[in-house]
């Protein structure tokens, strides 16, 4: 707790140093703009023209845009802080665990040297298994002991329909590839996904001592189930229904459909000590099907797919020739020419495995108290501001409009980072055991989750690190967070003028405040409970809208053929637009924004769009936009900068869009939801 108090000395030290490298900040620079291009035809590229032209993605990169280059700075201020407390372990506890982590992951040599010894003896376990109810004692030891977690998913969450209790929730799984559609579809990109992906197992099975004629065998028992299992796997637009993947069963009751996995035998398996009433299931229907493949499939594929499970979880952190392996298939995925460097590898390890010990570190060191204070003011104006539009809506009922003011002043805002730190009680790094450290950590994880059953909810806990760049909304906890991470430019800045801070966080917490009455969220009450508090006609009303929104994105393609998915990004493309307009609103009220001074040639509310398209300026490569278009629930970086542009009056006042320029809309048909 000492270091929380340490930290505000060190964040004032730290303004000092922002304050000097700000003065000399341009936050709209024209030079990255390209004034070729009518604001009014695409503003995405008025605004980024010159940057995306001179801005090529870096060799250890698929992506570069605003978020990675602050994701890369706060990835080096980790290495920094790493290097250092793998340098002065004696320093502390916290310096002592995290250098001791980072250093084992940094001893390519004793990683080299141990090659495939740290997960042979689960392969030879596993060979020597002899009947499929030894398989499946296995596989819950596997679970338990956190080395893998083959064909279905099991933790602990909030119960949705009565969020002050926890619940075990069982999900689908058991596959390897990032989408269901690879397994599924014959198109060429699948179909050469599918042979990269056969060639990998190959490849793991042969470096685990395998002849290559069977490791080849193997790759095909592996897809052939793998598929089986994407076949009844719900796809992500199905499972953006919250109702449809709530599905209470009591262990008896789920017994029944599954009778291969009898569930009082398999929670103690697990580790479950409480007694447990009702499980949730997302989708019944998969665990039917892995019920019928564990009769269906063979005992010896049953092996091979244990054997795979452990590997490709071990993969990454083995010797190179299991990373290089790994490397490869990555990149037949997303394009990636070089392998991300070791060092970054390892600090974002240590930022998943022990965030809260590290985070301390980051913020003691890199953030700026004041920069709370800040945040929490820009927050109520939105607030302020999201009230006053609820009210005025003339689509919903005054019914409607209570229960949609209630939920928003419920909102809890976390902001930089947690009020109270996890200090991962008994967990042991060691220098010399890489591995056994990634395992002791997910370890610690595992028991960590399934011993909140049963407890009552813990509200302080956080979804991201400190250093993230990033921020979220929790329908559950109905809570908005904004990590340490994400309060730098072009975001926010203590001297940026507030068309700056409200094209850009400004959007970002109105977006995160509209993910609460988003397609998802609106199905959330004020205290996080899965309870539709809405009537049926203003349900109607929002979906007409709402429709609109998917019909508008699905219209846009990237790599000429493939599409946006309207329905998988709705929930982002209605927080966008949202967000933006929220934004705008609560920017209209400050000095600036009733101003007309202009500011390097532009006036405020040419500033406050212009920051908005450059935060989503990025270049990608073919591969990573095609995979994200499948599996990304945001939208390309074009059309959030663009899509919600054309819907908003404001935009075509402040760059004189016209009936003719390629954005334009008709008054009538742009789409006002909140
Ligand atoms: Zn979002």
């Amino acid at each position: 707790m000492t270091r929380i108090v340490k930290c505000i000395v060190a964040a004032g030290l730290m303004l000092a140093v922002i304050t000097t490298n700000a003065q000399t900040t341009k936050f709209i620079d024209v030079a990255n703009m390209d004034l070729s291009v009518k604001p009014g035809d695409n503003f995405y590229l008025y605004a980024n023209g010159n940057w995306i032209k001179n801005t090529p993605v870096p060799a250890s990169k698929t992506r570069w845009g605003s978020f990675d280059a602050l994701g890369e700075e706060s990835s080096q201020a980790l290495k920094g802080l790493l290097e250092d407390a793998a340098k002065n372990p004696g320093e502390n506890d916290i310096m002592k665990r995290v250098g001791d982590f980072y250093a084992s992951g940094m001893d390519s040599i004793t990683i080299e040297k141990l090659g495939y010894q740290p997960i042979k003896p689960y392969l030879d376990a596993i060979k020597d298994l002899a009947s499929k109810a030894q398989v499946l004692t296995y596989l819950n030891y596997l679970r338990a002991n956190s080395i893998s977690s083959p064909l279905y998913r099991i933790g602990v969450g909030q119960d949705a329909k009565n969020v002050t209790q926890y619940i075990i929730n069982i999900g689908q799984g058991g596959t390897t590839l990032p989408d269901r559609d690879y397994y599924l579809k014959s198109d060429a990109r699948s179909s050469k996904i599918r042979t990269e992906y056969a060639a990998y197992i190959a490849k793991l099975f042969s470096l685990c001592g395998l002849e290559e004629y069977r490791a080849l065998a193997n790759s095909f028992s592996i897809i052939h189930i793998e598929t089986a299992l994407a076949n009844a796997q719900m796809s992500r637009v199905e499972m953006r229904n919250p109702e449809k993947l709530y599905n209470k069963f009591s262990i008896a009751g789920l017994t029944a459909i599954t009778p291969n996995l009898n569930w009082q035998d398999i929670l103690p398996q697990l580790g479950y000590k409480t007694k447990v009433d009702n499980m949730v299931v997302s989708n019944p229907n998969f665990m039917k099907v892995v019920d019928s493949l564990l009769s269906a499939v063979p005992l010896e594929d049953w092996k091979i797919y244990l054997q795979w499970n452990v590997m490709k979880d071990a993969a990454p952190y083995l010797s190179s020739d299991f990373v290089k392996a790994n490397f490869l298939f990555n990149q037949a995925l997303s394009g990636q020419k070089q392998q991300t460097p070791r060092w970054q590898r390892m600090s974002s390890l240590v930022d998943r495995q022990l965030g809260d010990l590290l985070g301390q570190l980051y913020v003691d060191k890199y953030f700026n108290q004041a920069a709370k204070v800040r945040m929490l003011e820009l927050v109520k104006n939105l607030e302020q501001t999201f009230d006053n539009r609820i009210r005025k809506l003339d689509w919903m009922s005054t019914e409607t409009k209570q229960r949609a003011l209630a939920k928003l002043h419920a909102f809890v805002e976390k902001i930089g980072f947690p009020d109270k730190w996890k200090n991962y009680d008994g967990l042991v790094m060691k220098r010399d055991d890489f591995l056994g450290n990634v395992r002791r950590c997910n370890q610690w994880h595992y028991n960590y989750n399934i011993n909140k059953l049963g407890k009552p909810i813990d509200k302080t806990e956080w979804g991201m690190t400190p250093p993230t760049v990033n921020a979220y909304y929790s329908p559950q906890k109905n809570e908005i967070v904004f990590p340490a991470g994400i309060l730098r430019l072009p975001f926010f800045d203590f001297k940026a003028d507030d068309a700056i801070n409200y094209g850009g966080i400004g959007a970002v917490i109105g977006h995160e405040m509209t993910h609460g009455f988003d397609d998802q969220g609106r199905q959330f009450d004020a205290d996080g409970n899965l309870n539709d508090w809405w009537t049926k006609a203003d349900a109607d009303e929002f979906k007409k809208r709402a429709d609109e929104v998917v019909k508008q994105y699905d219209a846009y393609t990237i790599l000429d053929t493939l599409h946006v998915n309207g329905r998988l990004t709705l929930g982002e493309n209605l927080a966008d637009l949202g967000g933006l307009s929220i934004a705008y609103e609560a920017f209209k009220n400050t000095k600036e924004g009733k101003s007309n001074k202009k500011i390097d040639g532009f006036t405020p509310d040419q500033r406050f769009f212009l920051n908005w398209s450059q935060i989503w300026r990025n270049n990608i490569l073919p591969e990573a936009a095609a995979q994200r278009i499948l599996t990304d629930n945001h939208s390309p970086g074009m059309y959030r900068s663009n899509g919600p542009l054309t819907n908003m009056d404001a935009f075509y006042k402040a760059f004189n869009v016209k009936p003719g320029d390629a954005m334009y809309k008709a008054p009538d048909k742009r789409i006002k939801i909140w």
